[in-house]
């Protein structure tokens, strides 16, 4: 069940033609306006339930539009990306849990650019800092113009705005640990960059 209403049918757009693996060409500047899709720590081995994704994940994204999806690491399987860049173009880093071919073809942190806001995007498990947050704005403290960063790790939702920079986890959708609802998140970004949070069960 979804935390926000919605209607039935959403279709599987094919997101700009992606298909398997396109996720490690994927550009890192976009036009605005533009919803993107944030996903962060699924932990699915290579051979999970059915090799999917939850379904309610994929509709979710689909219905919501969105025209990018980020992932901010511990992915642990490449096809985990393969299927979401079914629904839009993915741009990805690697967590402390990600090996093998995912070290291989993606960064540790990066900055996408979507028309003039700047996002850094990060798993957040290293480097200073007291906690998952700290570790994730330090990470980018000496590019002032990310003014929003994505992160992942700790598995709790989180959107807060500290120093005029958007802090945004959206946990995990596969593997909520001691949070109550499976979650994953939503940045819609024209003029200014609105964060939401969705959580289903
Ligand atoms: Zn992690």
């Amino acid at each position: 069940m979804s935390g926000r209403a919605g209607a039935a049918g959403p279709g599987r757009a094919a997101g700009a033609g992606s298909s398997a693996r396109d996720w490690t060409r994927t550009s890192e500047l976009w036009p605005a306006p533009l919803t993107v899709g944030v996903v962060s720590d699924t932990h699915m081995y290579p051979e999970p339930h059915g090799r999917s994704l939850p379904t309610i994940l994929l509709d979710e994204l689909a219905k919501a539009g969105v025209g990018l999806i980020l992932h901010g690491g511990d992915i642990f399987a490449p096809w985990v990306l393969d299927q979401l860049a079914e629904i839009a173009p993915v741009l990805a880093v690697i967590g402390n849990g990600d090996s093998g071919d995912m070290r291989r073809v993606l960064p540790r942190s990066r900055v996408v650019m979507v028309a003039g806001h700047h996002l850094g995007l990060v798993h957040g498990h290293e480097g200073p800092g007291r906690n998952t947050p700290e570790r994730a704005r330090l990470g980018f403290a000496a590019n002032p113009y990310v003014r929003c960063v994505v992160f992942g790790h700790s598995h709790q939702p989180y959107s807060r705005l500290k120093d005029d920079v958007i802090l945004f986890n959206p946990g995990s959708p596969t593997d909520k640990r001691r949070a109550p609802y499976y979650s994953f998140g939503l940045l819609r970004i024209a003029e200014t960059i609105e964060p939401e949070l969705v959580y289903f069960v």
